[in-house]
């Protein structure tokens, strides 16, 4: 699994990766937010996302329901 975030210029990620999200409509948001074209097999570092928007250990069809 690589270790670099595809966000700007690909850097060695310091922290925590995420992966890109399976839904489609979740993907999108993410794809116009971070402004570039995500693959299945990129991550993002913990770096670009707020400290209270990481919910570890939570999935992403949790947050749907909650929503
Ligand atoms: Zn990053």
């Amino acid at each position: 699994m690589s270790t670099y975030c595809c966000v700007h210029e690909p850097h060695k990620a310091s922290k925590s990766l995420f992966g890109v999200p399976n839904n489609l409509e979740i993907k999108i948001l993410c794809k116009e937010a971070l402004g570039v074209q995500l693959k299945k097999s990129h991550r993002v570092c913990a770096k670009h996302f707020y400290d209270n928007d990481i919910v570890l250990g939570t999935q992403i069809k949790d947050l749907l329901n909650i929503l």
